[in-house]
């Protein structure tokens, strides 16, 4: 398998020369970085030359990436340490300033209240940039259109907010890069997407020729592969809930509950369904997350000038909805900071203190390890297949919002649980020697710490 990954981009680039679109039904097998391959676009352009230095799952691409390409990105490296200072550059990346809470200026039909949307759209009527990558849906207004991913090159504020909600599954962003190589008009860019995106587009960054380049990345773990698998996810989650409702997006919230956002009839603003995580059939992470998204490192989008998430931010679970919450928003340079003041001065943005947590997050990441479904199977323990009754899964939730970790020590519980159960994905899946080559210096320090400290994911590691 090793082997076939590194002949892969040699063997696909020759095939590449002249690369149009490409068919879904031919992803991955026909990209380089086969079941691994996050989507990114970067293979449909002519950039696919440089697939070898810029996709984040060849080789050694997420550590050389991350561990590679921060210093040039934002002038140093994060600093790596064993501290429970609040809110860590081991974990959260590189902080021009501390992470803050913010709220957008309300925007209809945005996931939450409009942050990225409304920091994109105050930087294209600005003149800040001439144009916008973002991801606005296939089939703008369908029943489906919340779920089917569409990059476009955004030329106006109304492009822009076609981009708004968060869409849950795979999107390739880059694959409008040959439309931007040939509008010569464009000399300043915003690019908005996800990490192992921004991993590739700054790796060809330089090639783009342009004059000014903004990124705006977003927080993001256990994507769906396609469309079809989040929609799936739904129906098996909330089977009763679907039925003649329009929905408009999905997130896996601090109160380990997924929140189900659809749009009411007779309220202007949405409603929404919240089921418990234990509530889930036991086998959805098993088709609903993308096998990228088990070999990724970038959960807090380490090269993005600004990232905007909200696993840090605080929930009041008792009235909680996610179009009026705040979100956490960290600033990664001078760029970004320019980006957030623009913001801010055009009305878009409402900045809120610095984000702050409490709560014991490390055992809560080690028992969520151990009880994962995806680790269990990969060591041959046992899987559950089917969800708690929702009495007892409501209760479990309960007590573990109001006993369990909270704001940025949540983001700490939930980058850890990820960076263990995907370190233990790429050690199954390329052997341990391979595995350390691929993963980024803070993620072995996680890793490592816990390798110190909990006898159990020892054990796991060791099986
Ligand atoms: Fe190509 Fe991107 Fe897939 Fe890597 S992740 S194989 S660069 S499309
Ligand atoms: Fe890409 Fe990682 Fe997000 Fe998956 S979890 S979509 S691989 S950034």
């Amino acid at each position: 398998i090793v082997l076939l990954v590194l002949l892969a981009p040699t063997i696909l680039c020759s095939s590449y020369t002249n690369p149009k679109p490409i068919d879904p039904i031919y992803w991955p097998d026909k990209f380089p970085a086969k079941k691994h391959c996050s989507k990114c676009g970067l293979c449909e352009t002519s950039y696919v030359t440089h697939v070898k230095d810029a996709c984040a799952f060849l080789g050694d691409g997420m550590k050389r990436n991350i561990d590679g390409l921060e210093s040039s990105v934002h002038g140093r490296r994060r600093k790596i340490e064993d501290t429970h200072i609040v809110a860590d550059e081991t974990r959260f990346g590189v902080m021009h300033t501390p992470m803050f809470l913010a709220r957008g200026k309300r925007i209809p039909n945005a996931q939450w209240t409009g942050c990225v949307t409304g920091i994109a759209v105050s930087m294209i009527q600005s003149g800040m940039v001439d144009a916008v990558i973002c991801i606005a849906s296939e089939d703008d207004g369908s029943d489906e259109g919340w779920s089917t991913p569409k990059p476009i090159l955004a030329r106006t504020a109304d492009d822009v907010l076609r981009g708004r909600g968060v869409k849950p599954a795979l999107a390739p962003s880059l694959n409008v890069l040959d439309e931007l190589r040939d509008s010569p008009d464009i000399k300043k860019l915003l690019f908005c997407g996800v990490g192992c995106a921004v991993q590739a587009f700054r790796a060809i960054e330089k090639e783009l020729k342009l004059e000014e380049v903004y990124v705006l990345g977003t927080n993001c773990a256990d994507n769906s592969p396609t469309p079809e698998a989040a929609r799936n996810f739904l129906q098996r989650s909330v089977p009763d809930l679907l039925d003649g409702k329009k929905i408009q997006g999905y997130e896996f919230m601090q109160d380990f509950r997924v929140h189900v956002k659809y749009d009411s009839d007779t309220l202007p603003t949405p409603n929404y369904e919240k089921m418990p995580y234990f509530c889930l059939p036991g086998d959805v992470a098993q088709f609903a997350i993308a096998d990228s998204c088990l070999a990724c490192f970038d959960y807090t989008n380490a090269l993005a000038d600004v990232v905007v998430g909200y696993m840090a931010a605080p929930i009041d679970t008792s009235s909680f909805q996610m179009h009026a919450s705040q979100q956490t928003i960290t600033v990664r340079n001078s760029r970004g900071e320019r980006m957030i003041r623009n913001a801010v001065d055009a009305g878009r943005l409402e900045i809120g203190p610095d984000a702050t947590g409490n709560g014991r997050h490390e055992q809560f990441a080690s028992a969520t390890v151990a009880s994962d479904n995806i680790v269990q199977s990969m060591i041959g323990g046992t899987a559950q297949d089917k969800g708690m009754p929702r009495f007892l899964g409501e209760l479990m939730a309960t007590v573990l919002t109001s006993i369990g970790p909270k704001g940025v020590n949540f983001a700490r519980y939930s980058i850890d649980y990820h960076v263990m159960r995907n370190y233990l994905h790429i050690v199954d899946v390329w052997g341990e020697a391979d595995a350390h080559k691929m993963l980024p210096e803070y993620a072995n320090s996680i890793v490592q710490h816990y390798v110190n400290t909990d006898k159990g994911f020892c054990q796991i590691v060791e099986k």
